[in-house]
């Protein structure tokens, strides 16, 4: 069990959560680009994390080495509260470009009132765990899934205060027609840090690939091969590292709202992602 996100860390989002209780998120689906299905649901309890129930195989031996003593940044997209705190999380904050942003947003949720900020921090959680057994340190946009934010600006920036390799954003996507399905994976384009650019497409292709891998399919709707660039996502917008926003798969559709609802689907959710920060990584 890896240990609380933001654990031994002293950068300003550790001091929002320490002094505050404070937490945000940026969401995709808050977008023009990404129909969204308001979140009606009432908070959940908190998911059980860290079962590893999960059917996937271990990883590769060519690449089991390639996190050991990098730092990764996790941001689990929303928090538990946001929905009870709507002057808080729709304050404006910087989105990175000169403009402001709503602090966040409350996520969307399955049919079942399964909600989207569940969701993120369960599979966070799950990835955590496995990326401190392969010998990576995790360091976390929020602590637990009671909290209201953090905001958009600081899901970025925790990341480059953390000295991260890597910032990988975890959300799943509200489109409204239920029909839709598959997941996509959003990087900054025009990026402000323009170092971080091609890095983070670099990241996002294996994360498309270890998704494949795992019999997740792209949503056909957003770009091709699974990876949209987009200027509008605050988190990505301040990252000053390599960064790529996850949209899991559509929790209006079925049959990914029924994997997204179960411990194995949410496994295996979290295995792909440390999979395609393996393969990633091994590269380098
Ligand atoms: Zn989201």
């Amino acid at each position: 069990m890896f240990s609380p996100p933001l654990a031994g860390t002293t950068g300003p989002v550790s001091a929002v959560l320490l002094s505050a209780g404070l937490l945000l998120s940026g969401c995709s689906s808050q977008s023009a680009q990404t129909p969204t299905a308001p979140a009606t649901s009432a908070p959940v309890a908190t998911p059980v994390a860290g079962e590893t129930v999960g059917s996937g195989s271990p990883s590769p031996s060519a690449t089991a080495e390639a996190l050991d003593g990098l730092t990764i940044a996790l941001d689990p997209g929303h928090n538990g509260r946001n929905s009870r705190n709507p002057s808080e999380i729709s304050r404006k904050v910087p989105d990175g470009r000169g403009g402001t942003k709503a602090c966040n947003t409350t996520g969307t949720a399955t049919a079942g009132d399964y909600p989207e900020h569940a969701f993120t921090f369960d599979v966070a959680v799950r990835a955590g765990d496995l990326l401190e057994d392969a010998g990576a340190e995790v360091v976390m946009s929020r602590a637990d899934d009671d909290g209201v934010g953090p905001c958009v600006d600081e899901r970025g920036q925790f990341a480059g205060e953390a000295g991260a390799d890597a910032l990988v954003s975890i959300h799943a996507n509200g489109t409204a027609e239920t029909s839709a399905s598959g997941f996509h994976v959003i990087v900054v384009d025009d990026a402000v840090h323009a170092d971080v650019e091609e890095p983070s497409r670099a990241v996002a292709e294996q994360m498309v690939t270890a998704f494949e891998d795992a019999e997740f399919d792209p949503n056909p709707a957003y770009g091709r091969d699974g990876v949209v660039a987009r200027t509008d996502i605050a988190g990505l917008n301040h990252a000053e590292v390599p960064a790529v926003m996850i949209e899991c798969g559509e929790m209006r559709n079925r049959d990914e709202a029924a994997l997204m609802e179960s411990e194995e689907g949410r496994q295996r959710y979290a295995e792909a992602i440390v999979a395609g920060l393996e393969a990633h990584f091994a590269e380098q």
